[in-house]
């Protein structure tokens, strides 16, 4: 709750006063700091990012088993990344702004298993888990085949414990379809949010789930209740995990080789500005957090957010991170972008990418819409609403007063034409044909 009155806050914040009134702001980061100032009282390091790595790699057999779609990239569950040039003059054409460097589109959204972001975190915390337990119960050494936990033997040990989550949907249907793989029990604990297809869906594959009316706070807390009261009950806390984290980090060096492959260089002098669409954090954190280990100054990263949902922004905007609501300040956290549906922000990834991001910004619902029927018609690409949110970062960047400042005072002015945008897509590949056509229409509508 609250120490102070709004109007004080206001008064400290002028923003937060526009983002109350629910308009579009960008919100540049005063405490954002070169890589090497920054990254000294981080906990997490490269090792640790190389053993996630290493833990995909190992579980590689096993996944290309146990999904057939992923046998072509035997067994490694990663997104193609595009250059979106129809796109591109799209939004030229929308904002009557002229857009300078390469617009790219990195497709988590096609991602195999889960069809969002959530293929990386959720996926590669329920591996670590498995594999946790498995070790420790002598079913499987480091250097097996792990083929072999496709197996009655294994399931029927893993289906002695539970795993548990809150979810807004998609988190719910990384982590439901790859725990009842497994064998485990599981169950998702879903916000009011979240869509009746990911509900039907994750009860085809033997998850329970548990709805409420509420929203993704409740949710998580209501699982986390349950899960303590079993000590064979094991559960994914989006708002604080590490493991989620280190399994988004992982896409860093996996999009650098789809860079040089693609001829892109980043350097000092060709830079890549990344954004990113953020619900509680973790998801775009992991992943840009992999990138500044990567890249370290010469990438910006700025994470994306529904008008009605700003979590992040307001949280690290006055530094109070998940000691603030959205609804603290009257604001409903009521979204159609269901992936971004949150209210209080990760207080671990503010934390964590505090001197390291570069800023936040919001989006309408009606312009995520728009914009995703402009990417059907433009590029046929079809993602959900959330989506859309990273593209309109980079007009935000290039054309107001607060994005122009931030690119002097970078000292890149003069090098436009060298950086590289990468808008993160973050899903929409299975959402049904028939709910895709009413969200295409709802922007044809708007446009
Ligand atoms: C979960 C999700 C995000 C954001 O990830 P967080 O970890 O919640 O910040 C963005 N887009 C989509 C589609 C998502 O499902």
């Amino acid at each position: 709750m609250l120490n102070k009155k709004i109007s004080t806050w206001t008064k400290e914040y002028p923003l937060l006063k526009e983002m109350i009134d629910l308009q579009e702001v960008l919100w540049i980061n005063p405490k954002y700091s070169s890589f090497k100032e920054a990254v000294d009282k981080i906990s997490i390091s490269q090792e640790d990012i190389i053993d996630a790595e290493r833990r995909l790699e190992r579980f590689a057999p096993y996944i290309a088993k146990v999904f057939p779609e992923t046998k072509a990239e035997n067994g490694i569950i990663e997104s193609p990344i595009v250059e979106i040039n129809n796109m591109k003059k799209e939004l030229e054409n929308m904002y009557a702004c002229k857009i300078y460097g390469k617009v790219l589109l990195k497709c988590d959204s096609h991602l195999k298993v889960s069809g969002s972001i959530k293929a990386r975190g959720g996926i590669y915390e329920v591996l670590k888990h498995a594999e946790d337990l498995a070790l420790e119960h002598n079913i499987l050494h480091l250097d097996d085949n792990y083929e072999k936990l496709d197996s009655d033997t294994a399931r029927k040990f893993f289906g002695e414990y539970s795993v548990v989550v809150g979810s807004t949907g998609n988190l719910g249907l990384s982590i439901g379809i790859m725990s009842a793989k497994l064998g485990f029990k599981v169950t998702v604990h879903m916000s009011a949010d979240a869509r009746q297809w990911k509900k039907d869906l994750l009860r085809s594959k033997g998850v329970e789930v548990i709805e409420y009316e509420s929203d993704y706070s409740k949710a998580v807390e209501e699982g986390r209740k349950q899960s303590e009261a079993d000590p064979n009950s094991y559960f994914v806390d989006d708002e604080n995990s590490k493991n989620l984290f280190l399994g988004y980090s992982v896409a860093a060096k996996r999009l650098d080789k789809q860079l040089s492959s693609m001829g892109i260089k980043v350097d000092s002098k060709n830079l890549l500005f990344v954004y990113l669409p953020c619900g509680v954090g973790g998801g775009p954190g992991g992943v840009a957090f992999g990138l500044k280990m990567l890249y370290r100054d010469n990438v910006h990263f700025f994470f994306a957010e529904p008008t009605h949902s700003p979590c992040m922004t307001l949280g690290c905007m006055t530094q109070q991170h998940d000691k603030v609501s959205v609804q603290d300040f009257g604001i409903d956290n009521l979204t159609d972008a269901d992936g971004l549906a949150v209210g209080r922000a990760s207080g671990f990834v503010g934390k964590t990418l505090e001197k390291l991001l570069s800023g936040c910004y919001t989006v309408t619902d009606e312009n995520m819409y728009r914009l995703l029927s402009k990417m059907g018609d433009s590029e046929n690409i079809f993602l959900e609403p959330s989506a859309l949110a990273g593209l309109p970062g980079i007009v935000n960047l290039l054309t107001s007063e607060e994005g122009k400042k931030y690119l002097e005072d970078q000292g890149l002015e003069d090098k436009l034409n060298n950086i590289t945008h990468i808008a993160w897509a973050t899903g929409g590949s299975m959402v049904p044909k028939d709910i895709m056509k009413e969200y295409y229409n709802k922007g044809i509508a708007l446009l």
